[in-house]
C-alpha cells in the first residue's frame, strides 16, 4: 500500500482542515459556549473548555487496551512530539471512556485488545498541526506518512483542519490487537496515512484486510460509535456529552485527579 492519490481527505491525522469534512471537526464552526456552562465558569473561575472534570484516564477505564500515543513520541506526520501532549496517556470524557470499555470486553472475547493512537487532542495540538501545515518546507515525515501528497496542497485541499473533533473529548483513533498472533492486526493501511487508501470502504486491499476494518467498524458501532468515511481508525461516540466544546487541558495524568 504504497501508492497514494490525491484529492483524498484524510481528517485528522490529522489534518483537515476546512471545508465540509464531517468528522474530525474541520469545519465545525466554532459554538458559542451556553448560557449555563459561562454562568459557572464564572462562579467557580474556570472557562468551561478548560474544564477536565468529566474526563478520565483511558488506562483506568479501560485497562485491557494498548495505549501507543503517536503524538506524545515523533513518529507521526509531523515528526516532533505534539504541543499539549505531556504524558503518554490517553483522555476521554466518561461517556466516551464506558463506552469503549464495552467494546473492549466484546473484542477480548472474540481475541482482540484495542490499540489506541490519539483520544482527546487539546487545541493547542491542532493549532500545531495548522502551524506544521503551513511551512511548507518541513517534510520530514513525508516518506512515512504522506509520499503522494505536496504539501503546499494541505490547506487547499482540505487536508488540515483549524479544529478537530477530537478537542471534544469523545472520539479516538484505534486499531485491533491480535492476541494468538501477538501483532497489530493488519488494516491494509497505517494510522494517519493521507490518502483515499484510509477511506474504511476502499476495495484496492485484500478482502481479509477490509474484513478486519469492517469488525473494528461493526464492533465499534454496536456499541455507540460513529464512524467518518476517509479513515478507518476515527470513531466518535454518537452521542457524545460535549457537541459544542473544544478542550483545551493539556494530556497529562494531572488534568484528570481531582
Ligand atoms: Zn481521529
Amino acid at each position: 500500500m504504497k501508492i497514494l492519490k490525491l484529492g483524498t481527505v484524510l481528517c485528522a491525522a490529522t489534518l483537515l482542515f476546512s471545508l465540509g469534512l464531517s468528522g474530525c471537526g474541520a469545519n465545525e464552526a466554532e459554538a458559542a459556549v451556553p448560557e449555563e456552562e459561562t454562568a459557572a465558569a464564572e462562579e467557580s473561575g474556570t472557562l468551561p473548555e478548560a474544564d477536565a472534570s468529566d474526563f478520565v484516564l483511558l488506562a483506568e477505564a479501560v485497562p485491557d487496551a494498548i495505549l501507543e500515543i503517536r503524538y506524545y513520541s515523533t513518529y507521526n506526520f509531523v515528526g516532533d512530539r505534539i504541543d499539549g501532549y505531556e504524558e503518554p496517556v490517553a483522555l476521554l470524557t466518561k461517556e466516551a471512556a464506558a463506552a469503549l470499555k464495552e467494546a473492549s470486553d466484546d473484542l477480548m472475547a472474540r481475541g482482540y485488545r484495542l490499540k489506541i493512537y490519539d483520544a482527546y487532542r487539546p487545541q493547542m495540538a491542532v493549532s500545531h498541526f495548522v502551524r506544521w501545515a503551513e511551512d511548507i518546507q518541513d517534510t520530514r515525515m513525508k516518506e512515512y506518512f504522506y509520499p503522494g501528497l505536496d504539501k503546499s496542497v494541505l490547506f487547499d485541499q482540505g487536508y488540515i483542519a483549524a479544529k478537530s473533533g477530537h478537542s471534544r473529548g469523545s472520539t479516538v483513533d484505534l486499531t485491533l490487537f491480535d492476541m494468538s498472533t501477538e501483532k497489530e492486526v493488519d488494516m491494509g493501511g497505517t494510522f494517519d496515512w493521507f490518502g483515499i487508501e484510509s477511506h474504511p470502504d476502499y476495495r484496492g486491499i485484500t478482502e481479509q484486510q477490509y474484513q478486519n476494518r469492517m469488525l473494528l467498524r461493526e464492533v465499534m458501532l454496536a456499541h455507540g460509535f460513529k464512524p467518518i468515511d476517509t479513515e478507518w481508525w476515527h470513531f466518535t461516540l454518537a452521542d457524545e456529552p460535549y457537541p459544542d466544546t473544544y478542550f483545551t487541558f493539556p494530556v497529562n495524568s494531572d488534568s484528570v485527579q481531582q
